[in-house]
């Protein structure tokens, strides 16, 4: 196995467990003859130290898989899906079942990400270490769960930067349907897998869709960015007065609205709407109890964090001016850039700009089966927060 030697005193991030190891770090490395981009990372003075995944592409030039001499193989996925999958038996209900099997560097598995849909499961590799093993993976990945189709849905950002062409389709087993219809503790969804946002669903905001289920009976409520009606349905059904729907793209409230058929709930024309949310909360002048505003990215890159604490401002600004005293406002924020301090800092800016006085209710976050490492805070991406105005 190629060898990597790290510069002096470069070792901590290693040892306290960081999974990546950026390009700055590195003294040197033997030459890899072989496709296989697997590495031991040694420190200045030979001491082993780690095994991981190699690309000279890109910046972050290893993502570390195990702090053992462990051969990485399909057994070795094997033991970490089967971790990963008995934490997602203690954690998920049996009510559900759509979930995150595998949450990359969460789950020691850096670079790939498994959703389960009913009976099938769709993966996205984001890395050229991972994508050049994903016949392991997969094949463990089928011997494991035992699912009847995976489906691969690689594409996007990630793995531009990584020098990857995007991988879509059926990697194992039958095609799945379109859409397929999941159950999430007694609500149904339809999910589109090929064309829907990320792997079809947004599964990391189960929790917080049981939240607005505990809080909507009897209020009227406008959902921003609200995709294919996940905290929509949840509220209706749990008894809200009245639930608007808003989003910029039209396949997905067509889903919104199947969706709130689909559990027996009745979409008016009126409640499903298209527009661009930053326009549409400026000039809204309706009375509504609560506004649930839960924006895609803002910032894809650390540079683009000033611009998009801007955005996040403005939405959450125009949501508390229009809400009456006790109205809640559910806010999000899934940019990785943005810390849970800088967030919270961006909405007390809109609070005082929008002259409301404000009382923070809960603090959110994902649902558990999209763990994050301890030792790489930058996994964190979801955060969000139930306010209510004062006065
Ligand atoms: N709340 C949803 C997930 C939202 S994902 C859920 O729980 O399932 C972000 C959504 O914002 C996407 O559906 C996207 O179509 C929509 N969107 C992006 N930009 C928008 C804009 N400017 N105005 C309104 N919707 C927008």
């Amino acid at each position: 196995m190629p060898k990597l030697y790290l510069k002096k005193r470069r070792e901590r991030p290693v040892t306290g467990g960081h999974p990546w190891i950026f390009s700055g770090a590195i003294e040197k490395t033997e030459e890899n003859t072989a496709s296989d981009p697997v590495v031991d990372v040694l420190d200045h003075q030979g001491r082993w130290l780690a095994r991981g995944l190699y690309n000279p592409k890109s910046q972050i030039r290893v993502r570390l898989l195990t702090w053992e001499k462990e051969a990485i193989d399909a057994a070795f996925f094997s033991r970490r899906i089967a971790a990963a999958a008995s934490l997602r038996q203690r954690l998920v209900s049996p009510l559900t079942n759509a979930y995150r099997v595998v949450n990359g560097e969460g789950d020691l598995l850096p670079g790939v990400i498994v959703d389960r849909y009913a009976d099938y499961l769709v993966c996205q590799f984001y890395t050229a270490g991972i994508d050049a093993l994903k016949s392991f993976f997969i094949e463990a990945l089928a011997a494991e769960l035992k699912p009847k189709g995976i489906y691969e849905r690689s594409e996007g950002g990630v793995r531009d930067e990584e020098g990857l062409p995007p991988a879509v389709g059926v990697v194992h087993g039958e095609e799945p349907p379109e859409p397929i219809e999941i159950e999430e503790s007694g609500h149904r969804f339809l999910v589109d897998i090929r064309g829907g946002q990320k792997t079809g669903f947004f599964l990391d905001q189960r929790d917080n869709r049981a939240l607005i289920a505990a809080l909507a009976p009897g209020m009227t409520i406008l959902n921003c960015f609200a995709y294919t009606g996940g905290f929509s349905v949840y509220a209706s059904k749990a008894g809200a007065k009245r639930v608007v729907s808003l989003d910029s793209s039209r396949p997905a409230l067509d889903l919104a609205g199947r969706n709130l058929e689909l559990n027996g709930l009745a979409a008016g024309e009126s409640d499903l709407i298209r527009g661009d949310a930053f326009s549409f909360l400026k000039n809204f002048d309706e009375a509504v109890d609560m506004i649930v505003l839960d924006p895609p990215s803002l910032a894809h890159r650390r540079g683009d964090v000033e611009a998009a604490a801007g955005g996040y401002k403005f939405l959450n600004l125009h949501g508390l001016k229009v809400l009456p005293r006790g109205g809640l406002l559910l806010t999000f924020c899934c940019s990785q850039h943005v810390t849970v301090d800088l967030f919270q800092k961006i909405v007390f800016g809109a609070a005082v700009d929008a002259r409301r006085k404000v009382q923070i209710l809960k603090r959110l976050g994902p649902a558990p089966d999209h763990p994050v490492s301890l030792h790489q805070p930058e996994g964190e991406y979801l955060k969000g927060l139930l306010l209510r105005v004062l006065e």
